[in-house]
């Protein structure tokens, strides 16, 4: 995978985001303040502006001018989670000329890492982390054999690790507020994480 496939493939995320964005706010209003589809929408919206003109860029500079676009658009707390994450899989991919299916696992471990430092969120706080944390966990345990298998076991583990955040008490962000109100609920956050995921292994394998 060149920068250029990785730019196609934030595209695709782009268009799914969009597809998600009534959906994301409707679990946002829930739990949070009804925002999250617009916040993750607006955000992927601002990658595909950055990118739109962006050719021959290297995957390091794909994902650092993402960092920044989503950054600067994004207000919500989402916000500079997403940005950390792109940053840190920037700073991994340094010096590559090409994604293959090792870089793409330290894409996923890396942006898992990022938004755990940025957000200071333990697993089971129910946040985005416990969509991202298992799918950076499935993708150590394997050894994979493409980029393809690598966010296809990635959007698996993070599905169920968002189902899961039905039966967690929010601890960290808005929802934290809510206490034992947050129970029964699905995490955004964690929901939209997955989406990212699956949109990413859809068009890999579209692809393919
Ligand atoms: P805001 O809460 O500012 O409106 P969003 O609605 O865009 O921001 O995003 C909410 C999501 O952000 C939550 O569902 C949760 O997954 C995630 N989140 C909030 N705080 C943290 C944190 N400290 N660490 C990781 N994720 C967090
Ligand atoms: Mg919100």
């Amino acid at each position: 995978m060149t920068g250029d496939d990785l730019k196609a493939m934030l595209l695709a995320t782009a268009a799914a985001m969009d597809a998600s964005k009534d959906q994301l706010c409707a679990l946002d209003g829930e739990i949070g303040d009804a925002d999250h589809g617009i916040a993750m929408s607006r955000g992927f919206g601002a990658i595909r502006t950055a990118l739109d003109d962006l050719t021959g860029e290297t995957p390091t500079g794909v994902f650092n001018a993402a960092a920044r676009a989503f950054l600067n658009e994004v207000g919500a707390s989402s916000g500079p989670l997403y940005a950390t994450a792109f940053m840190r899989a920037a700073a991994i991919l340094k010096g590559k000329e090409t994604v293959g299916a090792n870089e793409a696992r330290d894409i996923v471990v890396s942006m898992a890492d990022g938004i755990a430092k940025r957000g200071k969120a333990e697993r089971g706080d129910k946040t985005m982390l416990d969509a991202w944390g298992p799918a950076s966990e499935a993708i150590q345990r394997t050894t994979p054999q493409s980029v393809l298998e690598v966010f296809k076991t990635s959007a698996e583990a993070a599905k169920i690790g968002a189902e899961e955040t039905v039966n967690m008490l929010a601890k960290k962000g808005r929802a934290a507020r809510l206490g034992v109100r947050s129970l029964g609920h699905r995490d955004p956050g964690a929901v939209s994480a997955a989406l990212i995921l699956d949109a990413m292994a859809a068009h890999l394998e579209e692809n393919s």
